[in-house]
């Protein structure tokens, strides 16, 4: 995790006031990746005792605004959000535990961004998610299989 006053500077830098709900959100997001509101939430609760949910709803939504945080949108899985932001990489998620990981660009340099075709549209950002079982999921489905 960056040092608390690393995260302040971002904050900073992005024009955020720094507030200590804000620099424990970001730094849970930082420890945690891809880690959905509650969990964060729980994480934010241990630093800094009681907050409402709100509170964290609001400050994620002012950091991933802001470009501090990315919000992913896996299938069949709430919003996550990631300190890994502006490089429009790709997510593998796991069919059978939902585990999550960075997947770079396929092609290269945010090569994703030049469709074969783009019918016009100003394109910004691709969402490639790729699926399969983890690491963890298809060894118990090869042990299952021996027994
Ligand atoms: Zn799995
Ligand atoms: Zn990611």
């Amino acid at each position: 995790m960056p040092a608390v006053t690393e995260l302040e500077r971002m904050l900073r830098g992005a024009f955020l006031r720094v507030t200590r709900p804000r620099v424990a959100v970001l730094a849970a997001v930082h420890d945690h990746p891809h880690a959905d509101t509650q969990s964060i939430l729980g994480v934010v609760r241990q630093v800094l005792g009681e907050v409402s949910q709100q509170t964290v709803y609001d400050v994620l939504h002012a950091l991933t605004d802001a470009g501090l945080v990315r919000r992913i949108h896996p299938p069949d899985s709430v919003a996550r959000y990631e300190s890994r932001v502006g490089d429009n990489h790709h997510h593998v998620v796991c069919r059978a535990c939902g585990a999550i990981a960075d997947v770079d660009c396929a092609a290269g340099t945010a090569p994703c961004l030049t469709p074969a075709d783009d019918h016009g549209f100003a394109i910004d950002e691709a969402d490639v998610v790729y699926r399969g079982l983890c690491p963890d999921c298809s060894t118990e489905r090869v042990t299952t299989r021996v027994r």
